[in-house]
């Protein structure tokens, strides 16, 4: 879903990772001694290549620089576990039957007609004839799973999506309430 609070937040972050140098980053610490013998120290996080990415003040503290250098790698991860979570808690649309719609199949089978109907008024995955065009609403798959096992519940009893897994993701990513908690 494009333009959803959660795929946008998302979005910016694999975005503004996706463009930072690639890792990874480590914290490295030169020093030496200037013209009057006093020694200098210059923290900066560097890249593979041993580059700078930047260089830090004397006095930052090492866990800043430890945080920002393994922000390369830190990130990533979280992204992955939070996609791998949200691919589980999905919303998968359902649809009403085919037979209940309010669009009766034309008679002649051999009209174009009859193939944008078709179109429509696909089989779903639970063998029968689904309509495209009125949308029941949306359920999350792993949720359904873990409430009926094995067993197939009927469309009306799917865990219904946006789950709260889902929404309380949604919250943490967005800094929002989880909406009807
Ligand atoms: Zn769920
Ligand atoms: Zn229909």
């Amino acid at each position: 879903m494009a333009g959803d609070p959660l795929t946008t937040a998302l979005d910016e972050i694999r975005k503004r990772e996706q463009e930072a140098t690639r890792g990874p980053w480590k914290v490295t610490r030169e020093h030496g001694y200037d013209i009057d013998g006093d020694r200098w120290d210059l923290p900066s996080v560097t890249g593979p290549g041993g580059e700078d990415i930047f260089v830090a003040d004397v006095d930052q503290p090492a866990a800043d620089l430890r945080f920002a250098a393994h922000a390369r790698e830190d990130v990533p991860r979280l992204l992955a576990a939070v996609e791998a979570v949200l691919t589980l808690h999905s919303c998968v649309a359902w649809y009403a039957a085919a037979d209940g719609c309010e669009h009766p199949e034309p008679e002649d089978e051999d009209s174009g007609e009859h193939d944008d109907w078709n179109d429509d008024h696909p089989m779903g995955t639970t063998g029968i004839q689904i309509c495209l065009k009125e949308k029941a609403g949306s359920y999350c798959p792993e949720c359904t799973r873990l409430a009926y096992g094995d067993a197939e519940p009927e469309c009306e009893d799917f865990v219904s999506a946006p789950c709260p897994t889902h929404k309380a993701v949604l919250a943490a990513l967005t800094g929002k309430e989880v909406p009807g908690a």
